[in-house]
């Protein structure tokens, strides 16, 4: 059997770090390897967390940069090659450079599953690799496999292989269940999304023997070997899961996610950073643009001098945004969210409230 590496990025955020203790505590078999692209402009506080994981793994988490022997940090050796233009959620140029290129360089040609630490309570699906060599794994989510395998698996076309596969692996006497639900083709009504929803929810381990068993006939690095023992695994992890995961692990929750108090108007809230990833990013809320200028106000003042020749982080200028009176507004319309938020019930939890729109932004920066 030829053998195949195991990786996992760490991010800085919470559930990379999470799966990176999961990993660990539930697989030491795989031998994982751990890694994580620095951008160079990254939070003190992410850093810290790599330290704390480091210790904990017993491990190194290696250090991998867009940049090989330029004498300035990643994020700004690219800024110059890219003429000042700021990157944005249009156009990504960071997360290609600083991050998904040096992932795919670090792993080169070897066959790799990558471990992606995206939740059960997620709908965002993680980055895939246009490179054969490279398979995503999904541990936190019924669903572990990632879609390109899925799209293969359930086509039509590859009913009669499945069917033909369900006696050769253990059904857990579900036999006829499964094969019921494989028969029912995929149509405009029933969808690849329903059909597998109806597969897991009958069983998920026969589901992942199944998907497993149908590999062998692929090139993906897990046709490869002959066990893999998270086809046996059906848990599923959520938010709450991964804070008690970092906190009894003692790696701890990453310091910026810790919510500050602030006051408007005889009103009392609380803000935070809901993502990890660069001080500037442009993913970042209002609200976490005034974090970062009355937390770590350094930071604030260096993002703001990126911005030049018309290029800015967002549609607002940070020169706008510092001045007082539309910091207080900024707080006023973030307390009013808040207390909506409270009221209609959707969420307790500030990082929700911070960012209820976690789906969107960079799997590669913020898991
Ligand atoms: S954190 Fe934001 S700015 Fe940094 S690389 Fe990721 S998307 Fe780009």
């Amino acid at each position: 059997m030829e053998k195949i590496r195991h990786v996992l990025g760490i991010s800085g955020g919470k559930d990379s770090a999470a799966l990176a203790i999961y990993m660990f505590e539930n697989y030491p078999q795989l031998e994982l390897d751990y890694y994580t692209c620095d951008t160079g402009k990254e939070l003190q506080e992410t850093y810290d967390l790599i330290d704390n994981l480091e210790n904990y793994l017993g491990k190194k988490i290696a250090l991998q940069k867009g940049t090989k022997n330029s004498p300035e940090l990643p994020f700004d050796h690219f800024l110059k090659i890219y003429g000042g233009y700021l990157p944005s959620s249009m156009a990504r140029w960071c997360t290609k450079k600083l991050k998904l290129e040096p992932f795919e360089d670090y792993v080169g040609n070897d066959p790799v599953v990558s471990y992606v630490g995206i939740r059960g309570d997620e709908e965002r699906e993680g980055y895939i690799s246009r490179k054969s060599n490279i398979q995503s794994i999904f541990p936190f989510r019924k669903n572990i496999w990632s879609e390109d395998v899925i799209v293969k698996a359930l086509a039509n076309a590859n009913i009669p292989n499945l069917i033909n596969y369900l006696s050769e692996i253990d059904t857990n006497n579900k036999k006829e269940r499964f094969e019921e639900l494989l028969l029912q083709p995929l149509t405009g009504s029933h969808n690849q999304q329903t059909k597998m929803n109806l597969l897991l929810d009958t069983d998920i381990k026969v589901f992942n023997r199944l998907i497993f068993r149908f590999l062998k006939t692929t090139d993906y690095p897990l046709s490869k070997v002959d066990e893999f023992p998270l086809i046996e695994n059906d848990q599923i992890l959520v938010r709450a899961d991964i804070f008690k995961l970092l906190e009894k692990s003692g790696v701890g929750i990453p310091a910026y996610y810790k919510p500050i108090e602030f006051e408007v108007n005889g009103k009392k809230a609380t803000y935070a950073r809901s993502r990890s990833g660069c001080f500037f990013c442009f993913f970042q809320q209002k609200i976490e643009w005034v974090w970062l200028f009355e937390q770590h106000n350094d930071l604030f003042l260096k993002a703001l001098e990126y911005e030049k020749d018309g290029y800015t982080w967002s549609e607002e200028p940070l020169a706008e945004l510092m001045k007082p009176e539309r910091i207080l507004k900024i707080k006023e319309d973030y307390i009013k969210r808040s207390e909506k938020n409270n009221k209609t019930k959707k969420s307790s939890y500030l990082l929700d409230i911070l960012s209820d729109s976690e789906g969107e932004g960079c799997a590669a920066c913020f898991i």
